[in-house]
């Protein structure tokens, strides 16, 4: 006996952030205050990780990654539901900025491409900058796809029974 095996759903590899018709490599050659809008915004990976909310130790500064994701973010896509107008809805959400990266270093996370180039560092070859496909982030299991709880569900005082590993 054997039961029909239902046609599995395609993968949409279209890319959610428009990287078309990029300088060849800009990130190795340009400093962060001379990339385009659009350079900027293409250089990151997708991961989400950003978006998980986080604890911070009073006495070591030490920052642990939680499960627990500000209520804006999808889990299946990494990305943010309104990022247009994120802020009319999470005004504390923080826009990465060439003047202001070198401030967030103590937060964000290993893999994540700012601190990478910050750092003098290549992209991993699972960067859709790299790949060509916004997939790669997710099969090299670096994204939190399918692993968050929304900021809603989980108490704030709650949050420290979800502190993870960085994914990386
Ligand atoms: S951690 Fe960095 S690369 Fe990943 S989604 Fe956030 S800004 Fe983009
Ligand atoms: S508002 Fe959007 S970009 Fe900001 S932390 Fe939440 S999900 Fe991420």
């Amino acid at each position: 006996m054997s039961r029909p095996i239902p046609p599995r759903a395609p993968v949409d590899r279209s890319d959610p952030i428009d990287r078309s018709g990029l300088r060849a490599r800009f990130w190795e050659k340009t400093a962060f205050d001379k990339l385009s809008d659009r350079e900027w915004e293409a250089l990151c990976d997708g991961c989400g990780k950003c978006c998980l909310n986080k604890l911070e130790d009073e006495d070591t500064g030490e920052v642990a990654l939680t499960r627990v994701a500000c209520r804006l973010l999808d889990d299946a896509t990494c990305l943010c539901s309104q990022y247009p107008i994120r802020k009319q809805f999470v005004p504390d959400c923080i826009s990465l900025t060439a003047d202001s990266i070198g401030d967030h270093m103590y937060w964000l996370p290993q893999t994540c491409a700012y601190r990478l180039v910050y750092e003098g560092r290549p992209l991993f070859p699972w960067h859709p900058l790299i790949s060509g496909d916004p997939e790669t982030v997710h099969q090299a299991g670096v994204s939190v796809r399918g692993m968050t709880y929304s900021e809603y569900e989980i108490a704030d005082e709650d949050w420290e029974e979800h502190i993870i590993e960085e994914p990386i």
